[in-house]
């Protein structure tokens, strides 16, 4: 019953469905012939090799490979299982699950169950805010920072009261399943059997995700006690150096304005958007992370890191910079004033001057190099610090941008230009271990590229001309092919045309037996049609020729391996005649 509804609830959301608009809102897509292409959401980019088909409704990278229909995109995208992407699309999409009622309790995942956790420990919190005895301290404290209570509200802030077990307590009221909140780090198991609340004493701050759960909490002290913020230990559904703080909230706006800029706290981001700043996130205390600037990637063209003045923030941009250089992402350096962060700076002297600061910043790159020269005064230190920057600067995907860098460099170190360029060119000259498997492949595929090409353009030929596929069959089309995967699809597609008179794409999807292939099949679907219609014949004609001038060189092949070894045949014979008369000749001797 279950899989008949839930399948036809699949089909009813794929009609309803536009792949374009749903992927839009998570990477910026653009038009480019029947394609939509961007930066791919799943690996390091810098020119896009995402592109989405509107009229197929499916999308495929060219660079990772992955690829599918919003099911497969939301489940990558969102770390969904199949029956909470269905759960998800449906509700967006409105469409009702029938049955849903009865087998949603044995579907339901860990994760799920993690979620429903944390929505009640966020009431528990948010309750104990609101009590006035328990929650006066923490109030004041949010009233000092200037957060509203709509703020509060919004991001559903809440208060722990310094009890080993007032959530305990109040999970087993509600009759939780309290090793389920063990799972979701709200609970720690004690030694002698029982538990006891992880957050005590602490502002809470619940962490969304993209699709507004809770995936999470930080909670920051309000005395002096440390430390002084305290999150969530890693979970089966909380991985910080994936999560944005605000992200749920400011997407939009990031999207808007094209520009996100990123603080380091909760309370930065806070403070910044009860001042009206929108589009701003918040990093959960790590180092930013490739998973980071890719998500940030689908939604602004520039990032402004704004760093605290102290030491750890200046080297918390310092190894920003390689992340921003390595995903492409232009990045912009805003430092605070000394003694300052964004949530003191904005309370004590408003948005305009914040937002001046923000004008004002200065590109990534130009910081570092400001920071490492400071580091850096012998000639030593000189050098040193070209390792460091040499890379990043290889990085740099725009030639007047590394022009620019390399003057500057110059002009800082005192080193002439034209030795930088040579040092700069021995390094992108030495691949990365990555770059180096892609150098491989491409090789390879560089060797056979002629054979793979006769390949591709007769899979493209039968993918996207069906009509021509009858006389394809006809001829002795195997021996055209020389790759595996393509071989089999091929074969699918012949073999229904043979069934059924006919095939479509996604049934011959269904047929396919290898993931390759499947991957295959997706690419040449998302590539360009090689031959326009007026071509088909023209191209079906030199195929079938093509086919049996190999057919008749492979039959002449075998015919000359057998009159070589005729040949070979006949030599051995006379040889050991020869040799029985010389044998005989030196008996007579
Ligand atoms: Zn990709």
């Amino acid at each position: 019953m279950t899989s008949i509804s839930q399948s036809s609830a699949k089909e009813e959301i794929k009609r309803v469905a536009d792949i374009v608009q749903l992927i839009g809102q998570f990477v910026q897509l653009k038009r480019a012939g029947r394609n939509f292409i961007g930066l791919c959401p799943f690996h390091a980019e810098k020119a896009p090799s995402f592109t989405v088909n509107p009229e197929r409704q499916t999308f495929h990278c060219f660079g990772c490979k992955k690829g599918g229909d919003v099911f497969t995109f939301w489940m990558e995208y969102h770390n969904a299982s199949f029956p909470e992407a269905l759960r998800d699309l449906a509700e967006r999409y409105q469409v009702t699950i029938t049955g849903k009622g009865s087998d949603g309790a044995n579907e339901r995942s860990q994760s799920e169950a993690i979620f429903k956790t944390n929505d009640m420990a966020a009431d528990y919190f948010q309750t104990a805010l609101g009590q006035s005895e328990k929650g006066v301290e923490a109030r004041k404290y949010l009233k000092n920072r200037s957060i509203s209570a709509e703020t509060a509200s919004e991001f559903r802030i809440g208060f722990a009261p310094d009890e080993w077990d007032g959530l305990v307590d109040f999970l087993k009221r509600r009759h939780a399943d309290l090793s389920l909140a063990v799972q979701a780090g709200l609970l720690v198991p004690k030694k002698n059997g029982g538990y006891y609340d992880r957050f005590r004493g602490r502002i809470i701050f619940p962490i969304f995700d993209l699709r507004h759960r809770i995936v999470g909490f930080g909670g920051r002290v309000l005395g002096d006690a440390l430390p002084k913020y305290l999150n969530t230990p890693e979970t089966a559904v909380f991985r910080k150096g994936e999560l944005l703080y605000g992200l749920h909230a400011s997407s939009r706006a990031i999207r808007e304005k094209g520009r996100a800029v990123i603080v380091e706290g909760y309370m930065d981001y806070l403070a910044l958007r009860g001042h009206g700043l929108q589009e701003a996130v918040a990093t959960l205390g790590t180092a930013l992370t490739p998973a980071h600037v890719r998500r940030l990637k689908g939604y602004a063209s520039e990032v402004l890191v704004v760093f605290d003045a102290d030491e750890a923030g200046q080297s918390a941009a310092l190894r920003s910079l390689p992340v921003f250089s390595e995903e492409g992402l232009p990045a912009r350096a805003v430092v605070l004033p000394e003694g300052h962060d964004p949530d003191s700076f904005v309370n004590a002297n408003g948005l305009e001057r914040f937002l001046e600061l923000l004008e004002k910043a200065c590109p990534l790159f130009d910081f570092y190099l400001e920071q490492k020269m400071q580091e850096s005064g012998s000639e030593e230190g000189k050098i040193h610090l070209l390792k460091d920057i040499l890379p990043i600067l290889s990085e740099v995907g725009s030639f007047p941008m590394r022009s620019l860098y390399i003057r500057r460099l110059s002009e800082k170190l005192g080193i002439g230009e034209g030795a930088l360029w040579s040092e700069l060119e021995k390094i992108s000259k030495s691949p990365s271990p990555g770059e180096r498997r892609d150098g491989i492949k491409e090789q390879v595929s560089a060797c056979g590229v002629d054979r793979k090409l006769g390949d591709l353009q007769l899979l493209n030929l039968v993918v996207h001309h069906p009509h021509a596929v009858r006389r394809l069959m006809a001829c002795e089309w195997k021996i055209l092919l020389s790759d595996r995967t393509v071989l089999e699809i091929v074969e699918t597609v012949f073999e229904q045309y043979h069934q059924r008179g006919q095939f479509s794409n996604d049934s011959v999807m269904d047929g396919l037996k290898s993931e390759s292939a499947r991957e295959q099949l997706r690419e040449v679907l998302h590539r360009p049609f090689i031959y326009s219609e007026q071509e088909v014949e023209q191209a079906v004609v030199e195929m079938e020729g093509k086919a049996r001038r190999k057919a008749i060189s492979a039959s002449l092949k075998e015919f000359r391996g057998d009159i070589n070894s005729l040949n070979e045949l006949l030599k051995l014979k006379a040889c050991k005649q020869r040799a029985a008369g010389e044998h005989e000749g030196s008996r007579r001797e």
